[in-house]
């Protein structure tokens, strides 16, 4: 990583460039996994009507939301779940098109962007590695998918039993092969670390399987046990264990070495990319760039406006039912919306960029909240720096130092806590 002091004043640091990316939540699933918190339902196998009445609903949802982003050029899409590959590429295309008539396309797209995408710049679908969806790859690819998101979790199968994932090593292998047949050359792979009995041996391991395979981008996510979950239920009764805070940080760093190595840029927490490969979509969130969410438990993010001044976010219902009810009451408010006070946007500002490689220009947080980041968090600055969790340069930049890196939830908590007692 190169010094703090070196970085120049990103260019691709901007409030809003008049652009909107699209997230649909498409919630079914064969089975829920034990660890799960996100909105998803149980559906296997997920039937036509099922299917054709949830997508009517996400075209109504857009033609009531739609003006809310009103001109604003379409440059992302991103069908994550749930499982959207257990839903029919006929769908995923009329679903797509309909994004198209609703918000414009640049004609300067990125290079990258395959004749597929027609000038958007990435359309990402999440996929579960199974026989029936491998086999739906091609017509995903001409519906005008252009990258994958692979839940494979890990390449091993007393491991993916631990975890109560449906699917085996052997079906990952045939769905990454499939992929690359269908013509896919984006594809990102998720992993889990600090699962149910795993150690740095087998984790080692699991990067080996990964790395052989040479996906274009990796996620990577250490095991969390949420309360509402069985696992989250069995960790409280002491029937499951968590691993170990140390030897979890240490599984961060060796994911971190590992990929380096094999020539991947940590560019996130969360997130490795090989060159050129970073997943846009998900950058939205991180330069809080709005986003429009459609479906069932979907967040949107609306753009800063003079009603909105610091930004909001909107929050679809988590239940089928009740959003599909909102919809029928008035779609266009089918969700809740949050507007941010200035404190919270400021917090989130902070913490958003940490997690990020570049991490917080000083003169870019001047630009929009008055001040540096100094002139706001002195105190929190100063005991991270004292902690060596954090570095700053002399024009006040802050990135997260190796070591916060490894800790970047406790580093997020300096500046999200205390927003309420900020002038
Ligand atoms: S496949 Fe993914 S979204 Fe579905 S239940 Fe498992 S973890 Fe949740």
């Amino acid at each position: 990583m190169e010094p703090v002091s070196s970085r120049p004043l990103s260019d691709d640091v901007v409030f809003d460039d008049g652009s909107v990316g699209v997230y649909l939540h498409l919630p079914f699933c064969d089975r829920i996994c034990p660890y799960c918190d996100f909105a998803v339902l149980a559906a296997s196998p997920l039937s036509p009507d099922v299917e054709a009445r949830y997508v009517a609903d996400l075209l109504r949802e857009l033609a009531a939301r739609r003006d809310h982003f009103a001109g604003r050029r379409l440059a992302t899409i991103y069908f994550g779940g749930g499982t959207p590959s257990l839903f029919q590429p006929e769908s995923v295309a009329t679903l797509i098109c309909a994004l198209r008539d609703a918000f414009p396309s640049s004609s300067t797209s990125p290079s990258f962007s395959s004749p597929a995408t027609r000038g958007t710049e990435e359309i990402t679908l999440e996929l579960n590695p199974s026989t029936t969806e491998a086999a739906r790859l091609p017509g995903f690819r001409e519906a005008g998918i252009d990258r994958l998101s692979i839940g494979v979790q890990s390449f091993d199968d007393e491991q993916l039993k631990k975890l109560g994932r449906a699917h085996r090593a052997d079906r990952i292998d045939s769905t990454l092969a499939a992929a690359r047949e269908a013509g896919f050359d984006n594809v990102s792979l998720d992993l889990i670390f600090a699962g149910p009995g795993q150690n740095a041996a087998a984790l080692d391991r699991d990067l080996e399987r990964l790395i052989a395979f040479g996906p274009e981008h990796v996620s990577t996510y250490e095991l969390t046990y949420e309360p509402a979950t069985p696992f989250g239920r069995a960790l409280a009764s002491g029937q499951m264990e968590a691993c170990d805070e140390d030897d979890a940080a240490e599984m961060i760093g060796q994911v971190e070495a590992r990929l380096t190595v094999a020539g991947y840029e940590r560019y996130e927490i969360s997130s490795y990319a090989r060159p050129g490969r970073r997943a846009r979509h998900n950058a939205r969130y991180w330069q809080r760039a709005p986003v429009l969410g459609l479906g069932m438990g979907a967040h949107s993010t609306e753009a800063r406006s003079a009603v909105r001044p610091h930004g909001a976010r909107r929050a679809n219902p988590r239940t089928l039912e009740a959003w599909q009810s909102a919809l029928v009451k008035d779609a266009a408010q089918a969700g809740e919306e949050e507007s941010f006070s200035v404190e919270v946007a400021r917090g989130e500002a902070v913490f958003l960029a940490l997690r990020q490689r570049e991490g917080l220009q000083a003169a870019v947080f001047e630009k929009e909240f008055g001040k540096t980041p100094r002139g706001f968090f002195g105190n929190e600055i100063d005991g991270l720096l004292g902690r060596d969790w954090l570095e700053e340069n002399a024009l006040g930049d802050l990135r997260l130092s190796s070591e916060g890196r490894l800790l970047a939830d406790s580093v997020a908590a300096e500046f999200v806590a205390d927003v309420g007692e900020q002038d």
